[in-house]
């Protein structure tokens, strides 16, 4: 159970005074979100890091006040001189002075009544806003702030600015997180008392106060002390979170399997190609942890068509030679039908039964699949995760499959695996997202990797070209020629921050436009279709059919059309590096010489700049990750979001490498002197894993 402590952060925000339903839900487009679906809490108040303040600290006599500036005047209210009747243009004006100087300030459509209720003739009150000079007079034009002197308090005089939605003000939300500061209970330190002297990191509370209530600019700077504090509590929590699901893990029996090899060497003879020198060494890594009876948890990393789901079907394979079963889950729907595709007429050729389950079945289909998956006849159920519901028996499950492409979240993932049903099961995570060291830690603790470095035979080199969008028309007269000679193209369109029905708008467009030049060789794909809808598209385009394919980002996870060999990117300047790479990868896959075409807005920025010319240097996908992570400043979530960094609330701080590292050697540290986290610090630690709510970890406590 959650401690009751922490109760009134994990309040929904409408428990705060002045937050109704409407505000609720524009609080949630705009809270960091992924943790928790729905109606935002408290708590992610607290996490909604100010991206910089308002600095209201200058306090001069009106006289002395430099026009353009932010300033913070103490008044007296003179006069009231409403517009004249009938002129809505002109504004409402208050005069005010203090001993230096006259101040009008300045309301345009105004309230007349709001405006005379706030400053009463002949009361002082302070205003805070931005002193401009009219002609040969001072004036404010709708002061930010206006308040009577007994609440002088309430006026943030460094005001943080917070990320915002059309109708969330940042009034608002200071607001709302001054209330949700106040529920932030006294906590026994959880961080040791030397490390935190040595860096000069405030506690928790003060840390937040800092960052919300600022009163110095240290106070929100991400490389301050109350930032790289909150930074480090969710890296260790994170980390601590990573080590006890290993440590649970590893104490678990898996089977040990041996196979025999009679039906692997049915499919190694069909299979049109030979294993790459490191599919085959990761092979060898798997049939180890196979063999012995510890549970494998293994990771196999592999850039875009590295080959690694040839690699996990002989893993699964071997699995079924002992009479037991296999299951492969992908991220969608798309992906699920094509790893069956791919792996069907491998099993045909085996004799090997393989079905495939989405949430989308029919109820009759669902519960002949289900009935053949206990039975056994099923030896390799593949889907998405509809196959680790509660309702689907596997007669001997003894190897999960589970494709991730940086779509599950690390704490999914880590439930998947902690899950009852998977228990016993040895685990295969596969990957395309060539992660950097440095993020494994934060992605996958301890975890075995195998990782898949050569692209397979015959692959060709992809020329990469950065074009500007003027040139569109150049592209197009290019693609006519393409299709001609018969090409198939992948065009996809903009992403568009937040914003899932203007991405459709766009890529609709763009649909329409290339129709009225290609006629119905063009075809539109996006995660709004049915999954009929895909499929028949997918189809059609794999057929070769359809020429052009237009697509929102739905493309990214992987299909694999090797005739595809033409990838147009309309904006690539928005995607991350990463994403861009994945995208690309999804040509050079045919005999064809494959081309990859960044349609960039001109000018392009500086960071922008060296992403495109990066992508055009390099198709090494480890390379790009490197860089990748490398280039990207702090705050850019955006980015962050499509390249596998981990899902951070405050975590993304300059120096958080750092701070992950020794985060990692604290966990490990405490896991070895305090495993069960009994010890008072172990207690302290434990309210720390419930407000980074690493419930997976935590369960483990209440199983044991
Ligand atoms: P990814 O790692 O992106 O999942 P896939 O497993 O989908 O890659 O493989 C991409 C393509 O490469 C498939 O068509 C597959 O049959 C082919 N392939 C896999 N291994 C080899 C190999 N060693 N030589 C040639 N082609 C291969
Ligand atoms: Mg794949």
């Amino acid at each position: 159970m959650r401690p009751p402590l922490l109760s009134p952060l994990f309040a929904p925000v409408q428990s705060l005074t002045g937050i109704g339903p409407r505000l609720a839900r524009l609080m949630e487009k705009v809270l960091p979100g992924q943790h928790h679906a729905g109606e935002p809490r408290v708590l992610d108040l607290l996490w909604h890091t100010p991206t910089g303040v308002i600095d209201r600290r200058a306090t001069p006599s009106v006289a002395e006040a430099t026009p353009g500036t932010i300033v913070t005047l103490n008044v007296r209210v003179l006069k009231h001189a409403r517009p004249p009747r009938g002129n809505k243009r002109a504004p409402y004006k208050v005069r005010c002075e203090d001993d230096s100087s006259p101040i009008d300030l300045v309301f345009f459509r105004a309230q007349p009544n709001y405006v005379e209720q706030q400053l009463p003739v002949g009361e002082i009150r302070t205003i805070s806003g931005r002193i401009e000079r009219y002609g040969d007079k001072l004036q404010m034009a709708h002061p930010d702030y206006i308040i009577a002197p007994e609440k002088r308090d309430e006026l943030p005089l460094m005001e943080p600015v917070y990320p915002l939605t059309a109708g969330l003000t940042g009034k608002v939300l200071v607001k709302a997180t001054r209330q949700a500061l106040e529920r932030v209970p006294e906590f026994t330190e959880w961080q040791e008392t030397n490390w935190l002297k040595s860096k000069h990191w405030p506690s928790l509370q003060t840390a937040l106060e800092h960052l919300h209530k600022p009163t110095e600019s240290d106070h929100i700077s991400a490389a301050g002390p109350a930032r790289q504090r909150l930074a480090f509590d969710e890296l260790l929590a994170m980390q601590l979170a990573l080590g006890l699901v290993r440590a649970n893990y590893k104490t678990q029996k898996g089977q040990s399997i041996v196979g025999t090899g009679t039906i692997t060497e049915k499919i190694q003879n069909v299979l049109p190609f030979k294993l790459t020198p490191s599919q085959q060494n990761a092979g060898a890594d798997i049939a180890r942890d196979l063999a012995s009876d510890a549970r494998m948890l293994r990771l196999l990393q592999g850039d875009v068509g590295s080959g690694k789901t040839v690699v996990a079907l002989m893993a699964m394979v071997s699995a079924v030679e002992v009479g037991c079963q296999a299951a492969l889950m992908a991220p969608t729907e798309v992906l699920a039908r094509q790893h069956l595709e791919t792996i069907q007429p491998l099993a045909d050729a085996a004799g090997l039964t393989v079905d495939v389950l989405t949430g989308r079945d029919k109820a009759s289909v669902r519960k002949d699949i289900l009935a053949r998956t206990a039975s056994g006849e099923i030896d390799i159920l593949i889907g998405t995760h509809a196959i680790f519901q509660t309702d689907v028996d596997f007669k001997d499950l003894a190897i999960a499959v589970i494709d991730e492409q940086h779509r599950f979240g690390v704490h999914q993932r880590l439930a998947l695996q902690a899950k009852g049903k998977a228990g016993g099961v040895n685990v295969l995570v596969m990957t395309a997202t060539p992660i950097p060291r440095t993020l494994q830690m934060t992605h996958y603790g301890d975890l075995d990797v195998s990782r898949l470095t050569e692209k397979p035979a015959g692959r060709k080199p992809i020329e990469t070209r950065t074009i500007a969008t003027e040139r569109l028309e150049e592209v197009i007269d290019g693609l006519r020629r393409a299709v001609s000679s018969g090409a198939q193209i992948y065009w996809v369109c903009p992403l568009i921050e937040t914003s899932d029905t203007s991405e459709l708008a766009a890529a609709e467009e763009r649909h329409a436009h290339l129709t009225q030049i290609f006629g119905d060789q063009v075809g539109l794909i996006h995660g709004g279709m049915s999954s009929a809808q895909k499929s028949a598209t997918m189809a059609s385009f794999s057929d070769g059919v359809m020429k052009i394919l237009v697509a929102t980002t739905v493309i990214e996870v992987g299909v694999n059309v090797p005739n595809a060999s033409i990838m147009v990117i309309e904006h690539a300047e928005r995607f991350g590096l990463a994403q861009l790479h994945q995208l690309r990868g999804r040509v050079g896959r045919g005999d064809r010489q494959s081309f990859c075409m960044l349609l960039y807005q001109a000018p392009l920025g500086e960071t922008a700049a060296k992403r495109l010319e990066m992508l055009r240097n390099t198709e090494d996908g480890f390379l790009i990750a490197e860089k990748d992570l490398e280039l990207r400043g702090g705050g850019e979530v955006l980015g962050a979001r499509q390249s596998g960094m981990p899902e951070f609330r405050v975590a993304d701080v300059p120096g958080w490498t750092d701070l992950l590292k020794a985060a990692r050697d604290d966990a490990k540290m405490i896991l070895e002197k305090d495993p069960d986290l009994i010890s008072k610090r172990g207690e302290g630690l434990r309210t720390l894993l419930y407000l980074f709510e690493c419930d997976e970890a935590i369960r483990l406590f209440r199983a044991g």
